[in-house]
């Protein structure tokens, strides 16, 4: 299942893109391979310093076993499978599954007669390595590919695990510049080729992303909109490495990284995303980054909500004892014996005051109050034992409860601050959204996407979680995690 990691050579990348010079979407890549800030996967020390402990990697056959594989080995093979998950879509979803793109020579769409067909014709092209058309399908469903996967093994770390979905190109698409959600992304390249530049999530990265998302969120329908103005961010971005994605291949994409990509062959590819508990704080101290994404998207508040939900609901389960092999009561003596080697309930109380307020704001009112409720009885088991404050080690004054201090220290102060979304970017903003839609209809449909671009990134909501129920290996276990305050 795991396999060996391959390193890419710059020699490897430009052959790449120097075999179709053509592909409108070669140049950005070069000017990105000529600008001394980016560099190829097999990268130097400093390279992958900047990604930390989380390397982007490029593995053999990581999502199917060897007798999987044989399914998938061929372009006729996966044409076969992506057929019948279109077929197993159609029949249970009116949803299109097909978008047309903006044509890079001439700027016109190509509206499709028909989303079945033009879906077909596309997965067809699997098999012509230079079908070229103007659309794709960005994701898919795939129950056969889901039913036929080897998931990393389970454990209490691991929280949730989103479906196999696929995504199908002709050749010559982008995916535009866009941010891997708070999930590790692995993208099995079933058929085709993309090339690909990741750069890591650090902080000036960030910076730049953010501040090109609230760009665009506060730019006038005149503006000029779409990948322009992303290639200029991409042009900013430093630590970057590129590579070569070949069939058979899975790309690990950390959370949070950049990512671009452009196809040079008709390509398919499966992928899937990986939340485990040590993503938790680091995910919440994002909240601002993510904040300026839900707007830009135009998120809608119940979305929002459910990602805040689910947060609260890990959290909640951690707390309680649910999730690591410590209870609350044994916290105490825990922590002085392990110290920030106590999973995730340690990770929280060691950080909660730097993130309460970020996942609060986010919350539904009675979702926050849950949330809080489950707090105070964790430091009140806490405190049976070592007679403080789990947070931060003080000992309540006389005549002050657990809950008291509690509330009066590590809560955000202020009811404004619960409902932030209703409050100040709520609901108004996006009814406003909504309403424009409806007013304006398919134009304004067709700018959302020329915004957008070709999207992976989707930034699911935690609760979410596979469609496949094998993956949830110990039932018990994840209805605990699911369930816990419901
Ligand atoms: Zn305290």
């Amino acid at each position: 299942m795991v396999g060996q990691t391959r390193q890419t050579s710059l020699r490897e990348v430009r052959k790449a893109l120097n075999a179709n010079p053509l592909n409108p979407y070669v140049h950005i890549f070069k000017q990105l391979l000529e600008n001394g800030k980016n560099g190829p996967l097999k990268g130097s020390a400093v390279a992958r310093a900047r990604f930390g402990s989380d390397m982007v990697l490029l593995k053999k056959q990581i999502a199917f076993n060897t007798e999987a594989q044989k399914n998938i080995s061929t372009p006729e093979k996966v044409r076969d499978i992506l057929l019948r998950d279109l077929a197993t879509h159609k029949e249970s979803s009116d949803a299109p599954v097909y978008s047309p793109i903006v044509d890079p020579h001439t700027g016109e769409w190509a509206m499709p007669a028909d989303d079945e067909v033009a879906a077909k014709t596309l997965i067809n092209g699997l098999l012509n390595k230079n079908y070229k058309t103007m659309g794709w399908i960005a994701s898919l469903k795939s129950p056969v590919l889901d039913s036929m996967s080897t998931w990393p093994d389970y454990d209490k770390t691991h929280i949730s695990q989103t479906g196999m979905e696929t995504c199908i190109m002709p050749n010559e698409t982008r995916i535009n510049l866009q941010h891997q959600n708070e999930t590790m992304a692995y993208i099995n390249l079933l058929v085709g080729e993309i090339v690909w530049m990741i750069w890591p999530p650090i902080p000036d990265n960030i910076a730049k992303m953010q501040a090109a998302y609230d760009a665009d969120a506060n730019a006038k329908p005149e503006d000029p909109v779409g990948v322009n103005d992303f290639d200029d961010v991409a042009l900013s971005l430093v630590g970057g490495v590129t590579c070569v994605h070949a069939p058979g291949e899975v790309l690990v994409v950390p959370p949070f990284c950049m990512m671009l990509g452009a196809s040079t062959r008709p390509t398919a590819f499966v992928r899937y995303g990986v939340f485990q508990a040590d993503r938790v704080v680091p995910t919440l101290r994002m909240m601002p980054f993510i904040k300026s994404w839900w707007t830009m998207e135009h998120l809608n508040q119940e979305t929002r909500f459910s990602f805040a939900a689910a947060l609260a609901d890990t959290i909640k389960a951690s707390l309680s004892g649910v999730l690591d092999d410590v209870l609350p009561e044994q916290f105490a003596v825990a922590s002085a014996q392990r110290g920030e080697r106590l999973g995730l309930m340690g990770n929280l109380v060691g950080n909660w005051d730097g993130v309460k307020d970020g996942l609060v704001e986010i919350l539904r009112e009675e979702h926050a109050e849950e949330l809080r409720k489950t707090a105070k009885e964790f430091l009140g088991k806490v405190a049976e034992t070592s007679w403080m404050c789990a947070i931060c080690g003080k000992t309540p004054e006389e005549g002050v409860t657990m809950e008291d201090h509690f509330d009066m220290n590590h809560w955000p102060q202020g009811s404004l601050e619960i409902g932030y979304n209703e409050v100040e970017h709520g609901g108004q903003a996006d009814d406003n959204a909504e309403a424009a839609d409806q007013m304006e209809g398919v134009e304004r449909e067709q700018d959302t996407r020329e915004q957008a671009g070709p999207s992976t990134t989707t930034t699911l909501p935690l609760r979410q979680v596979s469609s496949n129920a094998n993956i949830l290996v110990d039932t018990e276990q994840m209805e605990g995690v699911e369930g816990a305050g419901e």
